[in-house]
């Protein structure tokens, strides 16, 4: 069986990309920060951007898409994204991209990328028109990234059911944010259910997913401001451990590098 891997190449509000290596297909999940930094991203992880076959994106906010109009001017890969989005992005890129098509997708609705590799997306509640999070399956396993949501919808979580992995948010440490420097709509604006989810919303939605069979997860998506590696990581690793549930016994967890490539999940 041939690998299916997930490997964040850079995870945080500064900015988002994930690479997901299924068989013969190359796929990003966002293309943040700049395409000089995908370049070497992936240069570190032994992929090429040339082999990218189909960059999807979640939504249109700098953080995830940055890297995105020039990467795609000088390598030929596919952007899959939501009608909303690449009406944001059609404003946004200097065209042409030669020899790279935009497609648009369909919450809920499967793309099939060949090779036996297929894509679902589904709506997720962000403050960006057309927001979705991204399963990709290949031979009978799947993996995740779910990134940019105030809450866990029920499609959502359906959508999770089973799989093998997930980067999933971990946003803010409640605390940080509510004592931290962001003016109050800001605080309210990520804290609300079109924002971002925290670290406690995290571990309740990792202890869900580990009592239906996923052991994989990377936490990503830190504030820079508002969490840190260490906060991240104890809050989800110590409510867990109050269902008898034990790193490296029940579940794997890593937290995403913000700035380099973090050791993936490979299934
Ligand atoms: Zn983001
Ligand atoms: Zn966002």
């Amino acid at each position: 069986m041939s690998a299916l891997e997930l490997v964040p190449l850079f995870s945080g509000s500064s900015g988002n990309s994930t690479l997901i290596r299924a068989g013969k297909k190359n796929i990003l999940i966002d293309a943040g920060r700049n395409c000089k930094q995908v370049c070497c991203a992936l240069d570190a992880v032994g992929t090429s951007p040339e082999s990218i076959d189909a960059i999807f994106i979640t939504h249109a906010h700098h953080d995830h898409l940055d890297a995105l109009d020039v990467f795609v001017r000088k390598y030929p890969a596919d952007i899959y994204a939501t009608a909303s989005t690449h009406k944001y992005l059609a404003k946004k890129f200097k065209k042409p991209h030669p020899g790279a098509e935009d497609i648009v997708i369909v919450p809920g609705r499967e793309i099939d990328l060949g090779d036996g590799v297929r894509v679902l997306s589904c709506d997720t509640p962000h403050d960006a028109a057309g927001s979705v999070c991204y399963k990709v399956m290949y031979e009978g396993r799947s993996l995740m990234v779910m990134t940019d949501l105030g809450y866990v919808t029920d499609d959502i979580r359906a959508m999770s059911e089973g799989v093998d992995g997930v980067l999933i948010e971990a946003n803010y440490d409640k605390m940080m944010l509510v004592y931290g420097p962001y003016p109050e709509d800001l605080k309210a604006r990520i804290a609300g259910d079109r924002g971002h989810l925290s670290n406690d919303a995290c571990a309740e939605m990792v202890r869900d997913m580990i009592d239906k069979g996923t052991t994989n997860f990377i936490l990503g998506h830190l504030s820079e401001n508002n969490n840190t590696h260490e906060k991240a990581y104890m809050t989800v690793t110590q409510y867990l451990e109050r269902y008898k549930l034990v790193q490296n016994v029940h579940y794997n967890i890593a937290v995403a590098n913000r700035y380099e490539p973090t050791k993936g999940i490979e299934i």
